[in-house]
């Protein structure tokens, strides 16, 4: 249990493991009531992007990975395709155009053109074991991880308009080797330290889910699987360490944004009691995001080199972003492009804007709708890995003292 329960300090946070689990709960169940909201469930993403970086890549043809849009007419009307680009043109005007998706100077990912791309309702999806796996899923993982490469070089700071070349080495423990679990980080700098926690932090909050909702193939029952976490996660404690570092860091985000996100038109979304309880239970996360998120961004790029640095670290978590397209199955492309999107919606926040630029009143167009919905299911995604976590410490407790 010892490995499973992390105690005092989150490192790069002022905040500690039990703050964050005192919270936890009530943090949850808020979430879980927004993310069903008309506002936050439907996500318009471009799901059959080419991947841009090879050209080999596999489907995953079992039906778990498959996945079913929404008819555009059961979305509410001010958020459907002919609307938004209506609304939305003079700002999207505004953005740097690129073939089929576009950045801004400060996003960290890229994003679909909002008026692109299929509704999906992410309530009726849930992020569970859907069976991909392999050398596919593994060559995703590897280039990621190859993304945590920082050598403040010219070809890095080509701004991510065409794609680095993801070289892959031929096995993947060789690509892991360095940057695997139990290695003594101190020696590099504590931006690429963030970076690999970012990453290794959604990977492990992915496998919880996998393991959390698992099918067992033999007898065809969905149920939590204990051996799949202590193989996947906790006998790694770095893992679920990152877990909640990416918690705090997304508080912070959230809190930052509090005054955005309680200013912010989330009417017409469905019934006028819909649009209170949004606001409510926004009102209630921010709360607890501004008691809890305690990460600070102001010690991150500092150094000499920092805005080199911090264009490289845009360019490598962009590419990531894009390397979403080359997922081979529709479920977990879903929720990838949805959790990097929040997760690069968060550092937007942290490392390129100020109050200034957060004021929901001089800067009514800073986050387009897909950044919002993004940030919160993702936050969601990790309380609901931390509640996850809980249950399988209970199923461990349960089993040690039953031997
Ligand atoms: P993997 O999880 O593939 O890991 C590969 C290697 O990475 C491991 O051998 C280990 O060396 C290292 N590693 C593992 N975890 C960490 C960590 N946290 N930090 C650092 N290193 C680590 N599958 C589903 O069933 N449902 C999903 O919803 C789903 N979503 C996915 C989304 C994305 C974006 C990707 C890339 C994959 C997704 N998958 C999903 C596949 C899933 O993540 C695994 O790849 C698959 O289950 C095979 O797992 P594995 O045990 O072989 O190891």
């Amino acid at each position: 249990t010892k490995t499973t329960q992390p105690t005092g300090p989150i490192e790069t946070t002022t905040c500690d493991y039990e703050t964050v689990e005192s919270v936890n709960k009530e943090l949850f169940s808020n979430l879980s009531e927004l993310v069903n909201m008309p506002f936050f469930k439907y996500f318009q993403v471009d799901l059959y992007r080419e991947c841009p970086f090879w050209n080999e890549y596999g489907s995953c043809t079992n039906p778990g990975c498959s996945i079913t849009t929404v008819d555009e007419s059961d979305v509410p009307e001010k958020w459907r395709s002919s609307t938004l680009s209506k609304v939305e043109l003079s700002s999207i005007d505004k953005r740097h155009e690129l073939p089929g998706c576009y950045y801004r100077d400060s996003d960290f990912c890229f994003l679909d053109d909002n008026t692109e791309g299929d509704y999906f309702d992410l309530s009726t999806v849930p992020e569970r074991f859907t069976g991909y796996s392999g050398p596919d899923a593994h060559r995703i993982w590897r280039s990621i991880y190859e993304e945590n490469c920082f050598g403040l070089s010219e070809m890095n700071l080509m701004g991510g308009k065409s794609p680095a070349p993801v070289s892959l080495p031929d096995s993947i423990s060789e690509a892991f080797r360095e940057k695997d679990d139990g290695i003594d980080h101190s020696e590099h700098c504590l931006e690429k330290r963030v970076y690999y926690k970012v990453i290794s932090g959604l990977h492990a909050s992915i496998s919880t889910h996998i393991c959390l909702d698992y099918l067992n193939q033999t007898t065809g029952q969905w149920a939590p699987n204990l051996e799949c976490f202590i193989s996947r996660v906790a006998s790694h404690p770095e893992r679920l360490q990152y877990m909640y570092f990416n918690t705090v860091l997304l508080l912070r985000a959230v809190s930052r944004l509090g005054p955005y996100l309680s200013a912010y038109d989330y009417c017409s979304t469905g019934t006028h009691e819909d649009d209170q309880e949004t606001l409510s239970r926004i009102s209630k996360v921010v709360n607890i995001a501004q008691n809890v998120g305690k990460f600070d961004e102001t010690v991150l790029f500092r150094g000499e080199d920092a805005n080199i640095l911090k264009e490289e670290f845009k360019t490598h978590f962009r590419n990531v972003t894009r390397i979403m397209d080359c997922v081979g199955c529709g479920k977990c492309r879903l929720w990838g492009k949805v959790q990097t999107t929040g997760l690069a919606t968060a550092m937007k926040i942290l490392f390129e804007l100020d109050e200034k630029a957060l004021d929901p009143y001089s800067n009514a167009n800073l986050l387009q709708r897909s950044e919002v919905v993004a940030l919160i299911n993702t936050l969601h995604r990790f309380a609901e890995s931390l509640e996850a976590v809980e249950k399988f410490r209970a199923m461990w407790s349960a089993m040690s003292s039953s031997d």
